[in-house]
């Protein structure tokens, strides 16, 4: 089983870099910030709760964030393996993250792939992409900003542990989706 953690800040492509990855490599996807999506457009509880701080830019604090994880990995436990995209983004949430790999799937995070691309690449992709995507949090370079903030205050540390247990590789990603994905699907097929 592949189990992988798709890495980087808001914006870096890692969505676009899911996709292709797991056409090619036959995994699940899961994306917190598409679960978070689906509740809000329900308007379920969660969503509703979700939303209050998506829409600034935080983060939604860890204990709902892991449970929605927790119950996506366990109705996909027959999977391949996974792609996480967008989770963890904590300390807290790494450390869940093995626990749950652990006890539901009996296996491991084999790989960490971290999308290197720099603040202000970022800023401009959002800004285009709240053209399009319809999404609050793409809507205004404040709330973008923060999403980054967030990302340096908690996420970033994250890459920390996975660099600790030998499994962080950073790819470039500024270039053509293409190749990126090339190289990426190349640090995969090392593991494999
Ligand atoms: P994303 O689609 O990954 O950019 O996530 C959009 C927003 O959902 C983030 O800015 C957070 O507010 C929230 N979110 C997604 N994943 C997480 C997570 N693992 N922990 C906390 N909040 C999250």
């Amino acid at each position: 089983m592949i189990n992988i953690v798709l890495f980087g800040p808001p914006g870096s492509g890692k969505g676009t870099q899911a996709q292709n990855l797991i056409e090619k490599f036959n995994l699940k996807q899961i994306s917190t910030g598409d679960l978070f999506r689906y509740n809000i457009k329900n308007d379920t509880d969660l969503g509703r709760l979700a939303k209050s701080y998506i829409d600034k830019g935080d983060l939604v604090p860890d204990q709902v964030t892991t449970d929605m994880l927790t119950d996506e990995v366990k109705r996909n436990a027959d999977a391949n393996g996974f792609i996480f995209d967008g989770y963890p983004r904590t300390v807290n949430q790494t450390e869940a993250l093995e626990q749950i790999v652990q006890e539901v799937l009996n296996s491991k995070i084999s790989l960490c792939l971290s999308l290197v691309v720099e603040d202000e690449i970022l800023v401009g992709r959002l800004l285009k992409r709240g053209e399009t995507s319809g999404r609050t949090d793409d809507s205004n370079e404040e709330i973008i900003r923060n999403r980054i903030k967030e990302y340096y205050a908690k996420t970033a540390e994250v890459a920390e542990l996975y660099k600790q247990h030998g499994i962080y590789v950073e790819v470039n990603g500024v270039g053509a989706i293409e190749e990126i994905s090339e190289k990426l699907f190349a640090e995969v097929e090392k593991i494999k």
